[in-house]
C-alpha cells in the first residue's frame, strides 16, 4: 500500500480529483498528517466516512521506528531509526542557543565512498522515499515546539543522488500545511554531485548549499572523494557559479581538515580562489575519527594556522566545533549500526 506521507501537497491533491473529492480535501489531510500527527484516516474527524474509508482502503500512513537515542555530553542526540525493510538510518538533533537543527540522512549507506567518512563503508543500501526522509524531522516535532528550526541534508548518503525523493521531502518540510519550514533554513550538502546540482538549480528554491570541497587541487581531491574523478574540481565550481548567477541563494564550501592530508598552508592558499569565485564562506570541520580509520585532526596550532592563511587571503572562515562525537554522531560518523 502507498504510503500517503510520500507525497507532495499537490500530488495529494491531484489523489483527491481523482478519487472524486475536492482539492480542499487535501489540505485538511495534510494538516491531520503534519499539524496534528494523527495516524489513523479515521481520527480525521471533518473527512467524512466515506473519505475515510476510502483513504483507509488506498493508502498506509508510515512513520519511523525509533530504535535507539543516544545524548551526548554537549546536548546532541542521535537518533536510530529502522526502516520498514530492515536497515537503519541515523538523524542527529543539534541544540544551539534558541536554536534546534536536524541533520537529516538521505541514502540508506552511500555510492560515493570519501575516504574519511563513515557513511560509505558499508556501502550503498537504496535512496530514502520522501516520506522517510521528512519524516525523520516529523518525528522530532514535539521536541522541535517553540525553537527555530534549521534542517541539513548532511546525515547519511548523498542528498543530490536522490534528487526526486529530497525535492517531494523538502516540499513536504517547506508547506505551510505540512512543516511550515523557510527555504533559507535548510541546507543540502553535496560531495559535487554536478548533474544534481543543476537539477538543484533548477528548482530555483531558496534553500542553501553546501558543496564539501575538502580539497584543492584535482590530485588530493581524486584521493580523497573517488567522486571527484567523475566531476572534477572545475565542473563542480562551474556548477556552483551557475547556481549563484542562477540567483542561488548562497554557497557555502565544506573542508575536513585532516592532520598531514590537506591541512597545510599551500592547501589553505589554494581554497581562497576557489571561495572567491563563488563568494562562499569556508567551513572548517576538523576530522571527527571514524572507527577502522587511519586519519586524525591536526593540532590546535595547525588549525588556527589554517584558518589565519585563509582569513589573510580576505575569504570568510568558520571552525565548525563538532558536535555529538562521544556518541559518533559528528560530521562524517553517522553509519546506521546498531551495534558498535
Ligand atoms: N554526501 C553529502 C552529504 C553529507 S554531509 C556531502 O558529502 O556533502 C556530511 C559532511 O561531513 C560532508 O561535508 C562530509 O564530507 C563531512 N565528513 C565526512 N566524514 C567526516 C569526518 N570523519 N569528519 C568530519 N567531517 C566529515
Amino acid at each position: 500500500m502507498k504510503d500517503i506521507k510520500d507525497l507532495t501537497l499537490d500530488e495529494l491533491k491531484s489523489e483527491m480529483m481523482r478519487l472524486g473529492e475536492t482539492v480542499y480535501r487535501a489540505e485538511q489531510i495534510f494538516g491531520w498528517l503534519y499539524k496534528k500527527s494523527v495516524s489513523r484516516f479515521g481520527d480525521m474527524t471533518n473527512l467524512g466516512r466515506s473519505l475515510q474509508e476510502k483513504l483507509t482502503r488506498g493508502f498506509s500512513i508510515g512513520s519511523l521506528e525509533l530504535v535507539g537515542l543516544f545524548r551526548s555530553k554537549d546536548r546532541t542526540e542521535k537518533y536510530l531509526f529502522r526502516l520498514h525493510d530492515g536497515p537503519c538510518i541515523e538523524s542527529v538533533l543539534i541544540s544551539a542557543g534558541g536554536r534546534k537543527t536536524v541533520c537529516v540522512s538521505t541514502q540508506v549507506g552511500c555510492k560515493f565512498g570519501c575516504a574519511f567518512c563513515a557513511s560509505g563503508l558499508n556501502g550503498f543500501i537504496r535512496n530514502l522515499t520522501a516520506a522517510e526522509i521528512a519524516g525523520q524531522v516529523v518525528f522530532l516535532k514535539e521536541s522541535l515546539e517553540r525553537a527555530t528550526t534549521n534542517v541539513v541534508f548532511m546525515g547519511m548518503g548523498e542528498p543530490l543522488d536522490n534528487c526526486g525523493n529530497l525535492d517531494k521531502a523538502m516540499s513536504i518540510l517547506h508547506s505551510p500545511k505540512g512543516l511550515s519550514i523557510a527555504a533559507r533554513r535548510m541546507t543540502v550538502s553535496t560531495a559535487g554531485i554536478v548533474p544534481g546540482m543543476e537539477h538543484f538549480t533548477k528548482l530555483g528554491l531558496q534553500v542553501n548549499l553546501s558543496i564539501s570541497l575538502h580539497a584543492a587541487t584535482d590530485a588530493l581531491r581524486n584521493s580523497l572523494m573517488p567522486v571527484n574523478k567523475k566531476y572534477p574540481l572545475e565542473k563542480v565550481i562551474a556548477a556552483g557559479e551557475d547556481y549563484l548567477r542562477r540567483g542561488g541563494r548562497k554557497i557555502t564550501l565544506e573542508y575536513v581538515l585532516i592532520k598531514g592530508i590537506n591541512d597545510s598552508t599551500a592547501d589553505a592558499e589554494g581554497l581562497a580562489p576557489i571561495a572567491k569565485r563563488l563568494r562562499s564562506k569556508i567551513n572548517v570541520i576538523p576530522y571527527s575519527p571514524v572507527i577502522g580509520l587511519p586519519f586524525e585532526v591536526p593540532d590546535k596550532k595547525r588549525i588556527l594556522n589554517f584558518l589565519k592563511t585563509i582569513e589573510d587571503k580576505n575569504v570568510s572562515v568558520t571552525l565548525r566545533q563538532s558536535k555529538g562525537c562521544d556518541i559518533l554522531a559528528a560530521c562524517g560518523q553517522l553509519a546506521g549500526r546498531i551495534n558498535r
